[in-house]
């Protein structure tokens, strides 16, 4: 495809080129494909929010290549540091106090005295941080309430030639969102993610509690329709008939058409890759419902049951 550009460093100039002008670009992370912008830029922000059709209210993850940028923008305290050290970079969210001296746009926060940080994991996204003299505001490349992409030609699905610039890292290796822990008041998960509450919990030396409030957080990851294909989705199902598409987990379902295994070896770390991968190709395939299995609502299957959830609203 023309607009997918492999990790080399004149595709890496090209696309810093591209971002120092305030325009956006599609960017891999380990978790999911992301549309990244200037943040410090308020008509990059603009842009990002236009293109998604995101709620402005619904504030962006900010994705640093380290500490040391973040000291600008964030306070940052003892938990953090604990967390950074064992968690980052990898697919954890952390949501601070924004310093009043902050460049970053403040569109890109919903004005709000809090920001939300990340240092991805992803190579490709990391070298690219690397060379630029400012963060990177990335949420999801989807349209709002639609199913995340976890490749390049993903974002194509969702963008077609929307985006022109598509930074192609491989496919994502974690496949879901990021954990986003708050660290701003009470600590506490405000979305579920691979990095659970209780890996957290063993870090911090404390239990760590998984907030179930929507209101109070304006948080997009938590909006009640999310993470949709845009067909029915029935969860906790024990069967499916052959018109529909039937999602299911572990080693005891037989091998058909319309099954979809998201690990038949009964991970939930398989399961949560495969999650948002299979949900793309069941709506590309015309199926016009889809069953779920019961699936075990421990560690990581906290964060797809979270998901399926929402995509079933
Ligand atoms: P996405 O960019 O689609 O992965 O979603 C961004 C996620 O970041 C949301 O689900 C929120 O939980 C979180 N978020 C971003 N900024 C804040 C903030 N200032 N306070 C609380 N949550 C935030
Ligand atoms: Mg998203």
């Amino acid at each position: 495809m023309k607009n997918i550009y492999k990790n080399s460093p004149s595709n890496l100039s090209k696309a810093k080129k591209i971002l120092e002008k305030n325009n956006i670009i599609a960017v891999p992370t380990e978790t999911v494909y992301g549309l990244a912008g200037n943040a410090y830029s308020n008509s990059s922000i603009k842009k990002i929010y236009k293109l998604k059709k995101r709620p402005k209210k619904n504030p962006l993850i900010i994705h640093y290549y380290n500490i040391k940028e973040l000291r600008k923008d964030a306070y940052i305290d003892e938990k953090f540091l604990k967390l950074y050290k064992k968690f980052s970079p990898g697919p954890l969210t952390y949501v601070l106090r924004k310093k009043k001296k902050s460049k970053i746009s403040s569109l890109a926060n919903a004005k709000l005295k809090s920001i939300a940080v990340r240092f991805p994991k992803n190579i490709t996204i990391r070298n690219l941080l690397k060379q630029l003299n400012f963060p990177l505001a990335i949420p999801s490349a989807n349209i709002s309430s639609n199913v995340s992409p976890i490749s390049a030609s993903d974002v194509i699905d969702e963008f077609g030639k929307k985006i022109n610039f598509i930074l192609d890292g491989g496919r994502s290796t974690i496949g879901l969102e990021s954990t986003v822990i708050s660290l701003y008041g009470k600590t506490k998960i405000l979305r579920p993610g691979v990095i659970s509450h209780k890996k957290i919990g063993k870090i911090l030396k404390k239990n760590i509690s998984v907030s179930k409030k929507t209101k109070e957080l304006r948080s997009p990851g938590l909006l009640k329709k999310h993470y949709s294909p845009g067909i029915p989705i029935k969860l906790n199902c024990k069967k499916a008939d052959k018109k529909t598409a039937f999602i299911v987990f572990g080693r005891k379902y037989k091998k058909a058409g319309n099954v979809f295994n998201l690990s038949s070896g009964g991970s939930l770390k398989e399961a949560a890759k495969n999650l948002y991968k299979t949900l793309r190709k069941i709506k590309n395939l015309k199926y016009k419902k889809i069953n779920v299995v019961k699936i075990p609502k421990h560690n990581i299957g906290i964060a797809i049951n979270d998901r399926l959830r929402r995509a079933s609203h």
